[in-house]
């Protein structure tokens, strides 16, 4: 192994990944992964818009599973809305997904799997990154990919000034069906999952992703969800296959997520969609930003990182509104969303809905002073989360 690198990554999951794709072959990169291989660990479910797909390209194309043209929003009282998004969303094989990605860039850089990165230390612009290896090794910039456990970030940067909005979510792979294998169902349930929601997903004919997200969801939360979900006939379930799920993230971007030359990167850097903790979509976008930046101004690391943060600062403010919305919007409980859902759904379809960017949906709410004056009567709740909002504004 060299002693000094250009750039140190940690950890070779996809955000890492799809960073790697888009970095000139240029700089010398060393990958450090704490697992013996890339793709073990399948938190996630694997949803993404089109934008995934147009951005990160093959890797992604290969790992289509199955293809929707719509989502059913549905209640535990029975409540239901149709959105029809602007284009397909798609569910990845996501183990596939990271396996794909890291063919592309695997005779690129030098990865180092089994190994931890245990600390990083920064002194007069140059990173030292130890690890488990007890091995030390140089670069000029650190791009920490470490996922939601943010072990590294917090050794940098301390507690977040604002609680993380972080919940875990938990889900089975069943052989099982639904009606509709075009579309996949949002389950709204302050019993299954409170402050978050559930899902159903058709991955094909014959086998259905079922999970849920809340605060306190558990395994065997999650199989009386099933049962409950068989026993209202919205999927016929045959057996369970696997069971898997992980931390989800709430809290949207801050406005800066570099410190001395250490940048975080997806999950490490908030890089998700605060509603729904869909984190794909999100880094793909920085992780691209992030690459051009630096492969841009190769000589100049540390004013490329500016550049990368004035490049990302409009979807930073949409993810902060989102944030915003995610927080108020959880909190409430079933009978208020279900209130949103009959207001903004008229006839039982919303349509041309843009799958990533729900802060757009403000605008359809705003269009209905009934349901602002509705919410507004609840002073106490308003007030804690406006509070609430306007840190996460500022951080
Ligand atoms: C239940 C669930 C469902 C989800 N569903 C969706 C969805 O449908 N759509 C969507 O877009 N997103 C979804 N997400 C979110 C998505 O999975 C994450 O946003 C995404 O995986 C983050 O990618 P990442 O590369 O930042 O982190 P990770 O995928 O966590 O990768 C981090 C990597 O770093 C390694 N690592 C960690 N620490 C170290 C260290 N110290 N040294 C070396 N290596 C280290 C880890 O082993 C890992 O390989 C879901 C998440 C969960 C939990």
């Amino acid at each position: 192994m060299r002693k000094h690198y250009d750039i140190v990554v940690i950890g070779a999951g996809p955000a890492a990944l799809v960073f790697l794709k888009f970095l000139s072959d240029r700089f010398n990169v060393a990958v450090f992964e704490r697992l013996r291989e890339v793709g073990v660990i399948e938190h996630c479910t694997g949803i993404v818009s089109h934008r995934v797909i147009d951005t990160v390209g093959k890797p992604a194309l290969k790992s289509i599973l199955n293809k929707f043209s719509s989502l059913r929003i549905l209640t535990e009282n029975n409540i239901e809305l149709r959105i029809i998004p602007s284009k397909p969303v798609y569910v990845l094989d996501r183990v596939r997904y990271v396996k794909e990605l890291f063919d592309t860039v695997k005779d690129k850089y030098d990865f180092y799997f089994a190994t931890k990165v245990e600390n990083i230390k920064v002194k007069d612009n140059v990173m030292k990154t130890e690890l488990s290896s007890k091995a030390n090794v140089c670069s000029n910039i650190i791009v920490n990919a470490e996922g939601a456990i943010q072990r590294i970030r917090k050794s940098i940067l301390g507690k977040t000034a604002v609680g993380l909005a972080k919940i875990y979510g938990v889900q089975a792979d069943c052989k099982g069906k639904v009606d509709n294998v075009d579309e996949f169902t949002v389950f709204f349930s302050d019993r299954f999952a409170k402050e978050f929601f559930g899902w159903i997903v058709p991955l094909n004919s014959n086998k259905v992703r079922i999970g849920i997200g809340g605060k306190n969801v558990s395994l065997d939360l999650l199989n009386t969800f099933i049962k409950f979900v068989s026993s209202r006939n919205i999927v016929l379930v045959k057996e369970k296959i696997k069971v898997f799920g992980g931390p989800i993230l709430r809290t949207p971007p801050f406005w800066k997520d570099h410190y001395q030359g250490v940048v975080m990167l997806g999950d490490a850097g908030f890089h998700v969609k605060p509603i729904t903790g869909g984190g794909l979509y999100v880094h793909s976008m920085f992780a691209k930003k992030l690459a051009e930046a630096l492969s841009f101004k190769r000589n100049e690391l540390i004013n490329a990182l500016n550049t990368y943060e004035k490049l990302t600062r409009e979807l930073r403010l949409k993810l902060k509104v989102q944030g915003a919305i995610s927080k108020t919007f959880h909190k409430l409980p079933l009978k208020e969303k279900e209130n949103i859902f009959r207001a903004i759904g008229g006839l039982g379809e919303l349509k041309e809905v843009d799958y990533d960017h729900h802060e757009k949906l403000l605008s359809t709410i705003i269009g209905k002073p009934k349901l602002i004056c509705r919410l507004f009567s609840k002073a106490q709740f308003v007030t804690k989360n406006l509070v609430y909002s306007l840190k996460l504004f500022f951080q």
